[in-house]
């Protein structure tokens, strides 16, 4: 690509990028939280079809993808869960195949008091556009379909096949992610837009979500000894899970990916609940857990050593010791992922021509970063050794309050994803 053909790219970017703030304001507008997916993703199966692409919208079967590596377990059914995928078929095939995708699903937004306006009004101030999912992710779903239209209003079109996905279940399981994989999508590289402050993504940890369920013996609190408190059992046993992150964030066993970061890998006791009435001594607790996991870590091991560890300090316990506690999946059961993790040439080239985007966009050198938390880019990663860049733009206050990204960030991200594309399928006449 020449410099004139690169400029007619960013300033087609340019040209569009009102339509895609609109787009985005609209996109966001839905409130998308698990189960209510459903209208976001009509928005967007119409938005894809209005543009000519092959859609598939599709119901996920959860026996379909029960099976396969990378399933996360999940509590109730799948009537709801519908995938969008939008196919460009390329006429020619001349040059490497993509996989654009994002994840349509957005976290609960909290108490509304908390918000200086309506998380699904958004608006736009001083440059940044507010709104629940605004950053995480849809200005990424906004910029994957804003880049081909930028390509398309120049009269070109990606000269290999590329598939726009837009996927729910990213924030709880990935199974959205998996279904697309199980339905037969496949290309030569992939590219997800998560809010990273446009720096490439290149480690993950992976994440596991468990529940410990504990019992006690109610009794009146007045004799308060002869029976057990489920509650204060669980202190023990949240203490001995810290020992164990503590053991696996020693400096010798991190990965390479994460020399740098001195406790990469994060417990969290998400929700506590147990007990009935002040004056009894509570006959339940069950406290939920997630752990991090590094890229490479054996996950069915990981299990079975935080396992162990709840039983030994269980056995420790007068009433636990005799009452097993009782553990429970539901939720994440992912895999850390690293770009390093793939062998052959693929990944370092689509690697190269990310760079070269970014480069030509904001005329400095892309900056990498191995993140604490997980995306979808495991899937495509490890199940279908598939490089895949999460790259995207600047957002604030993701999973909280007065949630917002910048827009001159998502212009450049969409300009880089449009560059990228040029660069890593070609190009061919519409
Ligand atoms: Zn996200």
């Amino acid at each position: 690509m020449d410099d004139t053909q690169k400029t007619a790219i960013m300033q087609a970017v340019d040209g569009l990028f009102d339509g895609e703030i609109a787009f985005l304001a609209e996109l966001t507008s839905h409130p998308s939280t698990r189960g209510k997916e459903q209208s976001a993703q009509n928005f967007m199966a119409a938005e894809l079809t209005e543009r000519g692409y092959r859609t598939d919208r599709w119901l996920i079967d959860v026996n379909d993808i029960a099976q396969l590596p990378g399933f996360s377990p999940v509590i109730g059914n799948y009537d709801d869960a519908v995938n969008v995928v939008g196919t460009h078929d390329s006429r020619s095939n001349a040059g490497r195949s993509l996989i654009l995708n994002g994840h349509i699903d957005v976290v609960p937004e909290g108490p509304l008091d908390m918000w200086d306006a309506n998380p699904y009004a958004p608006h736009v101030d001083d440059g940044w556009l507010y709104g629940r999912g605004s950053g995480d992710m849809k200005a990424g779903l906004a910029s994957n379909l804003f880049a081909l239209d930028a390509l398309k209003s120049l009269g070109f079109a990606p000269a290999a096949n590329v598939h726009f996905q837009s996927v729910v279940e990213e924030e709880c399981t990935g199974n959205g992610a998996l279904a697309c994989l199980q339905r037969g999508y496949r290309a030569d590289a992939a590219l997800i837009p998560e809010p990273f402050d446009e720096d490439l993504v290149t480690a993950q940890v992976g994440v596991i979500w468990l529940e410990v369920h504990l019992r006690g013996i109610p009794v009146h609190v007045a004799t308060a000894g002869s029976g057990s408190n489920a509650i204060e059992a669980a202190i023990p046993l949240i203490a001995a899970l810290h020992d164990l992150e503590n053991r696996w964030n020693r400096p010798e066993g991190r990965h390479c990916d994460y020399g740098h970061n001195h406790h990469p890998l994060n417990l969290n006791i998400g929700r506590i609940q147990g007990g009935d009435w002040a004056s009894s001594v509570p006959a339940w607790c069950v406290f939920e857990v997630r752990m991090g996991i590094f890229p490479g870590q054996d996950i069915d091991e990981a299990r079975r050593e935080i396992e162990n560890t709840i039983m030994e300090a269980a056995s420790q316990h007068p009433f636990l010791a005799n009452n097993r506690p009782e553990i429970i999946y539901h939720g994440f059961l992912a895999e850390g992922y690293a770009l390093s993790q793939h062998k052959g040439d693929t990944a370092g080239q689509a690697i190269s021509a990310l760079e070269r985007a970014h480069q030509s966009v904001n005329g400095k050198a892309l900056d990498k970063v191995a993140i604490t938390a997980t995306t979808d880019a495991r899937f495509f990663g490890l199940y279908a050794d598939t490089p895949t860049l999460v790259y995207g733009p600047k957002a604030d206050a993701i999973h909280g309050f007065n949630e917002r990204v910048d827009l001159e960030s998502v212009r450049r991200v969409t300009q880089a994803t449009a560059l990228f594309i040029a660069d890593w399928c070609g190009l061919e006449p519409l």
